[in-house]
């Protein structure tokens, strides 16, 4: 959804966005249903985590480093999901958090290649692509993450 600002050479080229600490497991996709059976067909013993309602990948510790690979990643090929990886991925490194009662679209900081463009790139983007957030949000409402210091607010729903 946002190849208008991001490669998928520049993707295979970082995966930044597939791997995590222990701060930032909050990050990790949310796995609907439909995410679920497909990850269960790549492997049939993948385990899941529920947190705050949230259904996520398990993600095993690296040993002796704080890092967690989303087991969806192959190094080689990037991830195993293909088109159909989580919707979390698919407009990252855009976010939508609850800020004051409202949901709002936000920058992540982590994404090095986009947080490289312009703003106002970024921001025409997120409001194209507000309708789908939104309305994505409000079938998975676990995506919707508290507001966190440091991620840019692009666009603020308006209110109803
Ligand atoms: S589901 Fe795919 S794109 Fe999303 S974090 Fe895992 S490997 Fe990366």
């Amino acid at each position: 959804m946002l190849s208008k600002i991001l490669s998928r050479a520049e993707c295979a080229d970082c995966r930044i966005c597939c791997s995590f600490d222990s701060y930032d497991l909050w990050e990790t996709p949310v796995v609907t249903d439909d995410i679920m059976e497909c990850a269960l067909k790549i492997n049939p013993g993948q385990r899941f985590s529920e947190i705050s309602g949230a259904r996520l990948f398990r993600m095993e510790c690296e040993p002796d480093r704080d890092l967690y690979y989303c087991p969806m990643l192959d190094h080689q090929k990037g991830c195993l999901l293909g088109d159909e990886k989580p919707f979390d991925c698919r407009i990252w490194p855009l976010r939508i958090m609850s800020f004051e009662g409202r949901r709002v679209i936000v920058l992540s900081p982590v994404c090095p290649t986009v947080f490289s463009r312009p703003v106002k790139e970024i921001a025409e983007l997120a409001k194209e692509l507000a309708p789908a957030i939104f309305a994505q949000a409000d079938k998975t409402p676990e995506m919707v993450k508290p507001y966190i210091a440091g991620y840019v607010i692009l666009l603020a729903e308006e209110r109803g």
